[in-house]
């Protein structure tokens, strides 16, 4: 399969036709639209092929110089050597050479033609069967609709008006193919009102595209409304639409503008919550209203918050998307109880587990016997309802049964403590040891959600009750 169908443009090009028989004929009709300068040489050449103005005929022998210049040569003889012969001397000066009814002797060949005004379509077939070659061109032609010519003027011109009217190249390349849709289903073209109808149509969606403010996830910190960062509180006021869910203190609400959508996405009063795929869908949406829309996600949009979740879903929709980071539960918790996560000679490290993954089967991790060996602090998130598993894990993984452990609720609003359990200003807590954490916090009445830490500093309480 050597072929491959370039379209040369033979517009004044030199073109020699050696023989003057029906095949001449028959290949000067195919060549001549396509406006080359053309000679026919042979002893005898057709009346046709003599009559046309549009021809240089020489009724004589071959000679080699005839091909001097010529940007194609045809052979079209009756003597088989003679082709031969052309073909030798082409292939020698780098010519195009076709000769007629032998492939192997071609650099060119002449496909099956469909042409209909700037419309051109060449079938193929290698010399295989010139009989499915004229099948396929006559299928074609028959489904070319016959004002093609007017069609493909008329979306000549509107793809230089659309370059000029419609910036954004994707826009403009939908535009063109409806329109090219629309041409060629009803057979027809549009008038200029129409036409301009049309354009005003895509620059309207081009502008409502540029218009997209974009969407900007705020991390909203944790534990006190005021732990919110500078950004993000200014994000939170220009928002016009705010998608917020749980663990959000209520107080953030109030700093937005009264005239901003809010919309709550989390699970209180009983309600189911909305499941991600619905939440990435609602963003989108929202965010194609062109308006500013502020995520707000409790602690810190990407630690366990599905912040890159919802990112991937926005930019697949090419939507502007910004994040604001935000202080996170793991850290801010067990400080509000007066636990540092880490403590020059008690922990060099500190790791923020889920506990509660999906991915296994008793919700931890995989790598739980790695963590459980580490000397530093462990701070397991979404893990309140599985604190059994939790600590029956890490002791069965070899961690000391007296390694300091803390339950802490970081409280949004001064709640009413119940019996038993640690006060401070902004958090309760309850401590203990792997051994009897669990005990302890049956015994309390410590609400959801919690920070659980596990290791040395967990003990300490820098903070007065
Ligand atoms: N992106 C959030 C975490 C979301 S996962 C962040 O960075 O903080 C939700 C988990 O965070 C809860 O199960 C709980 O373990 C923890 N959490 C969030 N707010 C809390 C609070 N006020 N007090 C205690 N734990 C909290």
């Amino acid at each position: 399969m050597g072929y491959f169908p370039f379209f040369i443009d033979i517009k004044n090009q030199k073109g020699l036709l050696v023989g003057g028989g029906k095949v001449a004929v028959h290949k000067v009709e195919k060549l001549l639209p396509f406006e080359p300068i053309l000679t026919v040489i042979a002893p005898k050449i057709d009346e046709r092929l003599l009559e046309n103005q549009k021809l240089s005929c020489f009724q004589r022998e071959f000679q080699d110089e005839d091909i001097e210049g010529a940007a194609f040569v045809i052979a079209a003889s009756n003597q088989e050597e003679l082709n031969k012969h052309i073909s030798e001397l082409c292939h020698q000066k780098g010519i195009l050479v076709n000769v007629v009814d032998d492939k192997e002797r071609c650099g060119f060949l002449f496909p099956a033609l469909v042409r209909e005004g700037a419309l051109t379509v060449g079938i193929s077939t290698e010399g295989a069967s010139p009989q499915v070659a004229a099948n396929i061109r006559s299928e074609i032609a028959a489904r070319v609709p016959n004002r093609i010519e007017e069609i493909l003027d008329y979306l000549a011109q509107l793809r230089i008006l659309a370059k000029a009217k419609i910036q954004s190249s994707e826009i403009r390349a939908a535009f063109l193919k409806e329109t090219a849709d629309f041409c060629m289903e009803q057979n027809c073209v549009l008038t200029e009102e129409e036409t301009l109808e049309r354009i005003r149509q895509y620059q309207c969606k081009e502008q409502a595209e540029k218009n997209v403010a974009g969407v900007t996830l705020v991390g909203a910190g944790c534990g006190a409304y005021d732990l919110i960062t500078v950004r993000g509180m200014q994000a939170l006021r220009h928002a016009q639409i705010l998608i917020y869910d749980d663990l959000i203190d209520e107080r953030l609400l109030s700093y937005v503008s009264e005239s901003c959508e809010k919309i709550y996405v989390g699970k209180r009063n009983g309600k189911h919550s909305m499941k991600q795929e619905e939440i990435n869908a609602l963003l989108v949406e929202k965010a194609k209203t062109g308006k500013r829309v502020v995520r707000l996600k409790g602690g810190d949009p990407f630690v366990f918050g599905r912040g890159g979740e919802e990112m991937l879903a926005l930019k697949q929709e090419k939507i502007p998307v910004k994040e604001v980071p935000g202080i996170t539960s793991s850290i801010a918790v067990p400080a509000a109880a007066g636990i540092p996560v880490t403590h020059r000679r008690l922990s060099q490290n500190f790791h923020v587990i889920t506990g509660h993954t999906v991915v296994t089967e008793d919700g931890l991790p995989k790598d739980i016997e790695a963590l459980a060996a580490l000397q530093g602090t462990l701070i397991f998130l979404m893990g309140f309802t599985h604190l059994r598993t939790i600590t029956e894990r890490l002791l069965a993984c070899g961690k000391s049964p007296d390694t300091p452990a803390a339950v802490v609720h970081g409280m949004f609003q001064k709640e009413v403590i119940e019996k038993g359990v640690a006060k401070y200003p902004e958090a309760v807590a309850v401590r203990g040891t792997l051994a009897d954490i669990v005990q302890k916090v049956e015994n309390t009445a410590i609400p959801m959600p919690a920070v659980i830490v596990i290791g040395e500093t967990a003990g300490m309480e820098l903070l007065e009750e």
